[in-house]
């Protein structure tokens, strides 16, 4: 990877991208991919790129699709499902699995790399749990999105299913199983560094390590400059469009850059951890995503789940997450970063998401009192037969949640959002979940709202039409697209 880090002069570049994870490489490789000629810079503090959330070991790996996570379909009060949420992170997946069968089509990333197959189980134990599951499966098996969902309360099959998760169980305890044979574990850090690698091969993409964006201001009506600190002293860049892709790092500066869509936002930072085990006789009994059902009060991203990884190319098994509570935004942030970004506007707000989400405040105070037994037990619910030797702590990245000042007051939102300035030269991205999997359509969002006019002309129309053969269809209504999309995509990323 060429790297630079030109001090001294003043530069301009045609967008500056902030933070080298996920969200800001696929950003420059749909505009690269759309305008060749365009000047891109990122800027990253660390030393390497997808050091923070994007690190595989950092997250889950998941490709959420909603094939087994519980949170995607929450119970409505009348006892329904919602299940909209479920199809539409299922068809934004959709969408990254089409730009990266594309680019493996054009020779430009290798799936090996980064993408590999695995199936993805929902698993429960209890008579409530097993009825919700039920109704889960019976909502979503109906839909294209879901049909080849399998159910199972046989204990022997389930048991094909899962032997680690089903070995010294109970027999006689009721238990229930959904399958997904077409789930993916991602490592989303080594897709990081295949963009990268990529667009630094073009000579218009320059990332600049150890390097921090400090303080972000208007030079004037068309352009915005970066004080940025390098390995070699302070310096500026300037730039008509700027992307705040910090991951953590976004919301203050997002707060620096004095737009008035900043003034609504505050954050809540969430750590994780993990059990991880590398033992090979373990690794190999187990080839699966199995996510279980979250504790009463527990944030949704914090759904047990027992996961086979490939991290760097290596198999392993993770188990977690555990929630906890510091006040860092970014794994490699300052415990002063939450305190920094309260302000008079936003204060009242935060305080009052306090109130309304005291479960959560007493789910995280409860997950700080766990120890290496309390995980244990936690992970011998799924798999009676762990043994504490074989299993270690690893810390996962930070997530900062979004406080939002609505007409009902101070919010937490779960989700992500995409902040912008009205005239679309700047954009954040605020939010933690869904998060890498959706990544190509969160960043078709940031195009929709900063280079609107680009977006309308034929060349970028047919530029990204080629990317994404589906793009500006409804992967959801259109049913028959759907199938034909994902037969391109299994056979391109070599996904059956
Ligand atoms: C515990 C956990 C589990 C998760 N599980 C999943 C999952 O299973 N599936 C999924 O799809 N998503 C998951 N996610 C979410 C996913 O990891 C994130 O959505 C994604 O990695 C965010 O990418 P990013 O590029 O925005 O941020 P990051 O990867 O955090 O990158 C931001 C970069 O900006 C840099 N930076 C910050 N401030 C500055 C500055 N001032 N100047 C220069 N550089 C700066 C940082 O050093 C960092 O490298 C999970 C996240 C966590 C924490």
């Amino acid at each position: 990877m060429v790297v630079s880090d030109a001090i001294g002069s003043e530069a301009r570049f045609d967008a500056v991208l902030v933070g080298a994870g996920i969200m800001s490489s696929t950003l420059a490789l749909l505009l690269h991919e759309l305008e060749p000629e365009m000047r891109i810079l990122i800027i990253e503090r660390l030393g390497a790129p997808a050091l923070e959330s994007s690190a595989a070991i950092n997250n889950s790996g998941t490709g959420h699709a909603a094939n087994c996570e519980f949170n995607y379909t929450p119970l409505k009060p009348d006892g329904s499902l919602e299940i909209s949420q479920a199809l539409a992170i299922n068809s934004a997946f959709e969408r990254s699995l089409e730009l990266w069968a594309s680019l493996t089509e054009l020779g430009k990333i290798s799936p090996a790399s980064f993408l590999h197959s695995l199936p993805h189980m929902s698993f429960v134990s209890s008579e409530t749990n097993i009825a919700l599951l039920r109704q889960r499966y019976m909502n979503l098996s109906v839909r294209n999105a879901f049909q080849d969902m399998e159910w199972s309360e046989d204990e022997e099959e389930i048991k094909e299913w899962m032997p680690l998760i089903m070995n010294a169980r109970d027999s006689g305890q009721k238990v229930a199983a959904t399958r997904v044979a077409r789930g993916t574990d991602i490592d989303f850090g080594a897709l990081t560094i295949a963009y990268l690698n990529e667009l630094q091969l073009s000579g218009a993409v320059e990332l600049r390590l150890s390097t921090e964006v400090i303080s972000i201001s208007r030079s004037n009506d068309k352009s915005w400059r970066l004080s940025l600190a390098g390995t070699k002293g302070e310096y500026f860049v300037e730039t008509p469009f700027v992307f705040l892709g910090a991951g953590g790092g976004a919301l203050s500066l997002l707060q620096k850059s004095g737009i008035p869509e900043s003034k609504s936002y505050g954050g809540f930072p969430v750590s994780g951890q993990w059990l991880v085990c590398n033992d090979p006789s373990l690794t190999k009994m187990h080839n699966a995503k199995v996510y279980g059902k979250s504790a009463v009060g527990a944030p949704p991203m914090s759904v047990p789940h027992l996961d086979t990884r490939w991290i760097k190319g290596k198999r392993s098994l993770l188990f977690g997450p555990f929630a906890g509570f510091n006040t860092k935004f970014l794994k490699n942030g300052s415990r002063f970063d939450f305190f920094r970004t309260i302000k008079l506007s936003n204060a009242f707000p935060m305080i009052q998401a306090g109130f309304k989400n005291f479960d959560l405040i007493n789910y995280l105070l409860g997950q700080l009192q766990l120890d290496h037994s309390a995980r244990m037990n936690a992970l011998k619910e799924f798999f009676p037969q762990a043994n504490s030797d074989d299993w270690t702590l690893s810390i996962a990245g930070q997530r900062v949640q979004i406080i939002k000042m609505t007409k009902d007051g101070g919010m937490l939102k779960l989700g992500t959002e995409v902040v912008a300035s009205s005239d679309g030269s700047l954009a954040a991205l605020l939010g933690a979940s869904p998060g890498a999997s959706t990544a190509v359509s969160i960043m078709l969002e940031v195009l929709q709202s900063c280079w609107l006019e680009k977006m309308s002309t034929d060349i970028w129309q047919k530029r990204l039409k080629k990317l994404l053969p589906s793009f500006g269809k409804d992967l959801i209504s259109d049913e028959s697209l759907l199938d034909q999309l994902r037969h391109r995509s299994d056979s391109l990323l070599g996904l059956r």
